[in-house]
């Protein structure tokens, strides 16, 4: 499987499909916007983080090497009101329920990033951050906090298309001390009483959209490759890191490909805690398979919205388990040194190259999982038929399937995997039965065959007790 040039990637940035390529080398520079930790994710959460898990294994399946950060927003708002509510400190609240995240994360076998960065870490670079930008006229003190005035960056709205006069009048983060409607926050003064740092500009917790800026430039400088996220956050969250960095290191642009994942629906309306009508990944993956789960997400284009149902969940599950079926019944085959197979092969090799075209076109996760699905029709077809394949063949196959699955973070179970002692008590049992009824021979076998396999057997009288010896 050689590797593929060509990747193309529709660019927020410059509303265009590139072709990508990246600042230095083959090195690729990735930051995804992660979970404020102050509840469970939901579907919608893990749209995001699983596309861009696939994306970036796919990135390394090209031969790229990829430094993937996913922050966690573990100061805010809705943490420290939380936490209020339930008498407990914050921080305390954000490390139970960045757990939970890194559990869920795992249990999609979401694997790709290298380093999930806590907001909290990092308010070193948010002082060194908001210090430049006040010294270069670009920031302003306030008695309630420190903002970034709009008006003093010209390319305010580039990323959103947004017209900048519109963008001044338009209100967020309401304060009377603030220069134009439109200005947000790098640090908001709050009570002693609260969870907080110690500033040049008082007591108080950093902006949100600073807390991006800082990590991303210490870990991958002024300039980097892929910033990811979910689509509602380019306005005013992206936009704005684009002001704090290029206004704070003079580069741009600040990152060169924006990749924005659509909204997660329920009944046409965004999946989110306020609404109350979300499904958390824990609900979902008490119900299905995380493979289920990374199909049901990946079988849409990431840019389109979806909408969540149970129903669509059943048919993701079916073709996942189509997927497994089809690499047991592969892995089953035995291996011969002469034999069928270079036809399955080659169709394995042509459906990989279908495969990495459609991701190459912007992530077509929906057309690269119809091959995925066409080689399990082959290897399906091929097992009806055979049950033998040469090992030359069974290899170039296996290698094909797995990859695929693999990029998808598709995981296989060996077949009782997890059951091991099961399977044992049963065949004990039926040797225990062919012993009542006098049958040494096979009795005997299924001991020989245990044995060979590192478990065995010690009978008192009619009772067997077994050790596995590895
Ligand atoms: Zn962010």
């Amino acid at each position: 499987m050689a590797a593929f040039a060509g990747l193309k990637i529709y660019n927020t940035r410059t509303r265009k499909l590139e072709v990508f390529r990246p600042l230095t080398g083959n090195r690729v520079f990735m930051f995804v916007c992660g979970p404020t930790v102050y509840d469970y994710s939901h579907v919608g959460h893990a749209r995001v983080f699983v596309f861009f898990d696939t994306v970036a294994k796919w990135l390394r399946k090209l031969g790229y090497s990829v430094f993937y950060i996913v922050n966690i927003t573990d100061v805010d708002d809705k943490i420290v009101n939380r936490a209020a509510d339930e008498g407990t400190h914050p921080l305390e609240l954000a490390r139970r329920f960045e757990s939970a995240f890194l559990e869920d994360m795992a249990s999609l076998n979401v694997t790709a990033p290298n380093l999930y960065a806590r907001a909290s870490d990092y308010l070193k670079e948010i002082f060194e951050q908001i210090k430049g930008l006040i010294s270069k006229g670009y920031a302003y003190v306030t008695p309630t906090g420190v903002y970034f005035d709009i008006t003093k960056f010209g390319d305010y709205g580039k990323l959103s298309r947004r017209k900048p006069e519109e963008l001044r009048v338009h209100r967020i983060e309401p304060d009377s001390n603030k220069r134009n409607p439109g200005d947000f926050a790098l640090w908001r003064v709050r009570p002693r009483t609260e969870f907080g740092w110690e500033s040049p500009w008082g007591y108080g917790r950093p902006g949100w959209h600073i807390e991006d800026t800082a990590i991303t430039i210490r870990h991958f400088g002024p300039q980097y490759d892929i910033h990811g996220g979910a689509v509602e956050l380019i306005f005013p969250h992206h936009e704005a890191e684009v002001a704090q960095a290029e206004a704070y290191t003079g580069v741009k642009p600040f990152v060169n490909y924006w990749v924005h994942v659509g909204l997660l629906t329920v009944d046409g309306v965004k999946m989110s805690k306020s609404l109350g009508n979300y499904v958390t990944v824990r609900d979902a993956l008490s119900r299905y398979s995380a493979n289920a789960l990374r199909i049901f997400i990946l079988q849409n284009h990431y840019r389109k919205p979806v909408d969540f149902s149970w129903e669509l969940l059943d048919s993701a599950a079916k073709a996942a388990s189509k997927v497994e079926v089809a690499h047991q019944r592969l892995m089953q085959l035995e291996r011969v040194d002469e034999g069928v197979g270079d036809e399955l092969a080659a169709s394995a090799e042509r459906v990989w190259e279908g495969f990495a075209e459609a991701m190459n076109n912007d992530f077509n996760t929906p057309v690269a999982l119809s091959h995925l699905y066409d080689l399990a029709s082959s290897i399906n077809d091929f097992t009806n038929k055979h049950l033998k394949i040469s090992a030359k063949a069974f290899d170039r196959v296996r290698k094909v399937f797995e990859g695929m699955a693999e990029v998808m973070g598709l995981t296989f179970q060996a077949p009782g995997a997890g059951d091991v002692e099961e399977f044992i008590k049963l065949l004990v049992d039926v040797r225990s039965e062919l012993r009542a009824r006098k049958v040494w021979d096979l009795a005997d076998m299924i001991r020989e065959r245990l044995k060979e396999l590192g478990v065995e057997l010690q009978d008192s009288g009619k009772e067997t007790r077994w050790v596995i010896r590895r």
